[in-house]
């Protein structure tokens, strides 16, 4: 399906007013300070792309992946221009052009198929070992061999399950006792699914807790970010097509699609409208499913009685951990979730606020983390220097993706802190509470 812009860079150029606002807060430009790597210059460019007074060629294509698609530019311009949607749509005509790297094509082909990225990921589980010396406490696995590739050399990466959420639980699990109980669906998110799978047992040992029925889609696949932000339009398409139809056959049974991350809640919330804004029956479709879609800890927050289960006896545990939290780009900037999380963590954990904490941790999606990753591990760098002076115990997002670069930051000094997603300290601290 052939994709048309949502935004006209002519007008959103147009409407920029030059004010460079956005330039204060934006990650690339704060590394590389070139006026043509930030929110003011991209705009710029594409309106003149519009006017076809630049080429789309490879010097271009560079400036435009460069891009972390944070939203802090959006969040700080006077006009709210969409710096992001902008960006997003000109990678799918980068991608139409230049085609896509061998290992994307490869990966989004996984993400299309859920049993052969499972038969892979069982493999990966098997042979991990050989090529991977994994940290258990903290979470990340480093290569045992220090090859000469920049993107690989001392790099803390995820390692896979033995078996993946999806395929460890039944489908359907009764927690309650009354005759109208509440039910909600998890949506799971790969990087949960295959290698933070501590992430969904945690979220399934709160619903118990709170006497929640629980569906687990089995057929759920990709929310098609990855793809998203790659400019591979294709993949997104058939994800959400797919994802849509599936969760039509049981939204109407079900209160509330809880996803305990940021990345994948926004991407379903926020980004599939985006996507679909000119195939106006999907978009229908799509809106029943997004507005029952929320992550997870606001869900909780807002819908049960977990806070006061949390706050049951909390000042008799003296040995509280010290935490402090990250906001994704993904929750805070785009989901205005931030105070959730806090409120559910702090009569158990001594929250330390670090500097920045809405800072982009820098992810920055697949392009980012492969070709750009140079630009990755220098945003990282900060982000881990502020975890660090904190001297909390343990760093906390709701984004598995900001758990895998924030580990990966970490990783290249000495020290123990360990990543948590909220969820999973939540379930920790319910075993303490008699209520
Ligand atoms: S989305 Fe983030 S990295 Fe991209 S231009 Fe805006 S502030 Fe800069
Ligand atoms: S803050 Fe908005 S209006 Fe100001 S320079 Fe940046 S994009 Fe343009």
């Amino acid at each position: 399906m052939p994709y048309t812009n949502k935004f006209d860079y002519t007008t959103i150029s147009d409407d920029c007013i030059k004010c460079g606002k956005c330039k204060s807060v934006c990650p690339i430009f704060s590394i590389t300070s070139d006026e043509t790597q930030s929110p003011r210059g991209f705009i710029d460019l594409l309106g003149a792309y519009k006017r076809d007074q630049l080429a789309l060629d490879k010097n271009s294509k560079k400036i435009f992946e460069s891009c972390f698609l944070c939203t802090s530019c959006v969040e700080v311009c006077p006009n709210s221009l969409p710096t992001d949607i902008i960006i997003e749509q000109v990678r799918y005509d980068i991608k139409k052009k230049f085609g896509l790297a061998w290992y994307k094509r490869l990966f989004f082909y996984l993400l299309r198929n859920r049993k052969i990225m499972d038969f892979v990921a069982r493999l990966g589980y098997v042979f991990q070992t050989c090529g991977i010396k994994i940290d258990e406490q903290k979470r990340g696995a480093k290569f045992r061999l220090n090859l000469p590739l920049q993107v690989i050399k001392d790099r803390t990466v995820p390692y896979a399950s033995r078996v993946s959420f999806l395929n460890s639980h039944d489908e359907f699990i009764k927690n309650s006792t009354t005759t109208n109980p509440v039910k909600v669906a998890v949506f799971i998110g790969c990087m949960g699914n295959y290698a933070y799978t501590d992430i969904g047992k945690s979220l399934l040992k709160i619903l118990k807790r709170l006497s929640i029925d629980v569906m687990i889609p089995k057929e759920q696949l990709c929310c098609g970010a990855p793809a998203y932000f790659t400019g591979d339009f294709d993949t997104v398409d058939y994800l959400v097509k797919q994802n849509i139809t599936y969760f039509e056959t049981f939204i109407d049974d079900i209160d509330a699609i809880i996803v305990p991350e940021a990345t994948c809640s926004a991407m379903i919330r926020l980004d599939w409208e985006h996507y679909l804004h000119d195939q106006p029956s999907w978009a229908k479709r799509a809106k029943k499913i997004t507005t029952k879609t929320f992550i997870a800890t606001k869900w909780l927050y807002d819908n049960t009685k977990l806070k006061d289960i949390l706050q049951k006896d909390s000042d008799i545990n003296i040995d509280k951990l010290n935490i402090t939290y990250h906001d994704p780009c993904h929750s805070k900037k785009m989901q205005d979730v931030y105070k959730e999380p806090r409120e559910l963590l702090k009569d158990n954990y001594d929250i330390i606020e670090m500097k920045d904490a809405s800072q982009c941790c820098g992810f920055g999606g697949v392009t980012m983390q492969s070709s750009n990753y140079g630009y990755a591990t220098q945003i990282g760098g900060t982000k881990a220097q502020n975890i660090l002076n904190t001297k909390a115990d343990i760093v906390s997002a709701e984004c598995s993706a900001c758990s895998m670069q924030i580990t990966d930051s970490l990783g290249r000094s000495e020290n123990t802190v360990v990543f948590k997603n909220p969820i999973e300290l939540i379930a920790e601290a319910l075993k303490e509470k008699k209520i």
